[in-house]
């Protein structure tokens, strides 16, 4: 059995997989904790013990935001804050004699997705991309996920949106992490709804789909331009790595009707006009951070099973 713990900035989720099967056999949910990094530990090590005390447990995989500095071995980027500087990782392997791993929870996606999800047939390599509040990616590859010397691989959302056109796009925006015209600005559902509110009334992203389905014409231009742009993103990846399959996840990948507005466009933005890469929903919703957190061991090559 694997423990998984999917680690954000309201809930820490713990469960416990079989690992052959993917089923979640116990779960359990706690609030994190506001205070400080002493008192995180304690709840996060708590989940742990209540799981451990269910099953004969081979590892504890871990999936958080923010990620590891290799240099350092602390975590940074994390939106809880006090989080960052801490060994955490180090602090839990102190504690447990069974194998610990940790990542973030957009590699937990890719992780989940490939292991048993919608890139489930792929046998070498898949990138899953976050299209929520947020832009997220992790990257498989000969199997394994790919954390990066820097933490960073995967982070598509803060590249910089490929062929930016102002008449096209708008006026440059700033991103939050100091750069401009990030991907998140544009294909997350914070910037779906935020290329739309450039010229029109503001919506939320449901709102727009919704217009869309109705048949408004400006909704229509502004689904198929949110296609283009995700297309970009991809592509410049494909041409990079050219995974066997994407998956999507997040809330605008609910929204089924991307689908083939992105696959039709991912050629026009690739080496190749004859790009077949399949596009996917993921298949695990909510449950993708836990079981991408319990795969990780197993993918890191630390328990056999
Ligand atoms: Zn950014």
């Amino acid at each position: 059995m694997l423990i998984g713990l999917d680690i954000g900035g309201t809930k820490i989720e713990g469960v416990i997989v079989a690992p052959n099967t993917a089923q979640v056999v116990h779960r359990l949910r706690v609030d994190t904790p506001k205070t400080n990094y002493m008192a995180f530990l304690v709840a996060v090590k708590e989940v742990i013990a209540t799981l451990l005390e269910k099953e004969a447990v081979q590892s504890i995989g871990v999936g958080c935001c923010g990620s590891i500095n290799r240099a350092t071995g602390k975590m940074q980027g994390a939106n809880i804050l006090y989080l960052n500087g801490q060994d955490f990782l180090g602090d839990l392997r102190a504690s447990y004699a069974i194998p610990v791993a940790l990542t973030n929870d957009a590699n937990c996606l890719a992780i989940s997705e490939f292991k048993s999800g919608a890139a489930k047939e792929a046998t070498n390599s898949c990138l899953a991309v976050i299209v929520g509040t947020g832009c997220g990616g992790g990257v498989v590859i000969h199997g394994d996920i790919v954390d990066g010397q820097h933490g960073l691989g995967g982070e598509i959302g803060h590249n910089p949106l490929p062929g930016f056109d102002s008449r096209i796009d708008g006026p440059a925006v700033k991103c939050y992490c100091g750069s401009t015209n990030c991907n998140e600005s544009f294909v997350s559902g914070t910037g779906f709804e935020r290329t739309w509110a450039i010229k029109h009334a503001p919506l939320s992203a449901k709102e727009i789909f919704a217009a869309y389905a109705g048949g408004d014409a400006e909704a229509i231009q502004h689904v198929e331009y949110y296609a283009d742009c995700l297309a970009r993103v991809l592509g410049t990846i494909v041409n990079i790595i050219d995974p066997e399959v994407i998956v999507l996840g997040g809330g605008v990948s609910n929204q089924d009707v991307i689908y083939p507005l992105v696959t039709q466009k991912l050629a026009e933005h690739t080496f190749s006009n004859s790009i077949t890469t399949p596009i996917r929903k993921a298949l695990h919703g909510d449950s993708s951070g836990v079981l991408g957190a319990a795969y990780l061991p197993v993918m890191k090559g630390l328990v056999e099973c």
